[in-house]
């Protein structure tokens, strides 16, 4: 029997239930032709910053340039380190590294895959400047410990929480936890434009106003430059289509967890051999992926692709293993936690509108091929 493919993460759907709503708001741009920094990307920031609760929102380019702009704010350049996890999207190592500083990785906690507070202190030195945990897979790192730890060391935290935004911490929202909060909206995170975006945000008054500046070009006025900066706004257009697409997150934050929590319970009742994700009681996870650990995991991709179910593999090599990093001298078996799961991690399709029949058909079809 043919089987249709089941879409990773369903954008199509999403767009159809929305269309009249995100046509209307594209056509309102291009009707009023305010097509950089128009009205569209301050009343996003304001919206954005009234769902996160931070004083401040500052929309960008993307996740990766935000995390650029944060650590521009905060001065981090040649010769200082970052405090950060080795498991996690390539951005987060390597936007510390463009501006001539030093990731420096700390190892992961086996149960969240975030990074492990316990380990953090004895990376820190002189020449530490931040600390950037990642709220991994749509679950925040533990927030608390950092913060105490950076505030012995008066350092500033910076959460890149491209994959939680919508997620919550001992009820407070991601990107409210810590100095700086990072987000993306790259069309497969959990609020995701139709292109490239991102967003920070603070509750600090100076530094949102550095930040603002250093998004265009480090001006505070036009053609006055204060600073050094990059191009790095957000497109009206882009910010109009979040707008549409804002309706319906609240919804979409819960259909996520729902779909999460199904899987969840699904194979715990059909099987002791894949390890779910791992929810602290206090926090919320948007599922950015839904990540399982499973043995002989290439194996099994392999056989879920032949039954139409696309998987991936979030992330396959660990940060300091990245040939790009290499001239930091970091070497197989320094982090072994990261290093071990990467070899066994499997993201599964997720989404808002992942059909409960299509999850039942992906349970089975990875229950068959584990025996
Ligand atoms: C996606 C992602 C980024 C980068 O976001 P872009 O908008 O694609 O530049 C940074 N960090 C993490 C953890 C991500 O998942």
């Amino acid at each position: 029997m043919f089987r249709q493919m089941i879409p990773f993460n369903d954008l199509k759907a999403q767009y159809q239930d929305l269309k009249p709503q995100i046509l209307e708001r594209i056509n309102r741009v291009l009707e009023h032709g305010q097509y950089v920094m128009g009205p569209e990307v301050n009343e996003l920031e304001g919206k954005l910053a009234a769902l996160v609760g931070t004083k401040h929102c500052v929309t960008a380019s993307s996740g990766t340039d935000t995390l650029l702009i944060a650590m521009m704010a905060l001065g981090i350049g040649f010769g200082d380190e970052v405090v950060t996890t080795p498991f996690t999207f390539i951005a987060t190592g390597e936007m510390i590294a463009l501006l001539g500083a030093k990731p420096v990785f700390v190892d992961i906690d086996p149960r969240t895959y975030n990074i492990d507070p316990r380990k953090i202190e004895s990376a820190i030195t002189s020449k530490t400047r931040a600390i950037l945990p990642v709220s991994l897979y749509g679950h925040c790192a533990d927030m608390d410990s950092i913060n105490e730890i950076a505030g012995r060391h008066e350092l500033p935290v910076i959460e890149d929480g491209a994959q939680s935004f919508g997620s919550t911490y001992k009820g407070r929202k991601s990107c409210a936890l810590s100095t700086i909060g990072s987000t993306s909206f790259f069309p497969s995170k959990p609020l995701g434009g139709y292109g490239d975006g991102g967003a920070l945000f603070t509750d600090d008054d100076q530094l949102a106003e550095v930040m603002r500046e250093i998004r265009i070009h480090g001006q505070a006025r036009r053609y006055h430059h204060k600073r050094i900066g990059i191009n790095g706004r957000m497109d009206t257009l882009q910010a109009a289509i979040l707008l549409a697409k804002l309706e319906r997150f609240d919804w979409e934050v819960g259909q996520r967890r729902a779909v999460g929590a199904g899987y969840t319970a699904m194979f715990s009742e059909r099987t002791p051999d894949v390890v779910v994700p791992c929810i602290e009681h206090c926090n919320t996870s948007v599922f950015a992926q839904y990540t399982i650990q499973v043995d002989n995991r290439d194996a099994i991709a392999k056989a879920l692709n032949d039954h139409g179910i696309p998987t991936a593999i979030h992330y396959a090599v660990p940060l300091h293993l990245q040939p790009a990093f290499r001239a930091y001298g970091y070497r197989d078996g320094d982090f072994p936690v990261a290093e071990a799961v990467s070899r066994r991690v499997l993201s599964l399709p997720m989404g808002p509108d992942l059909l409960e029949h299509d999850q039942r058909r992906i349970v089975e079809a990875l229950v068959a091929a584990l025996h």
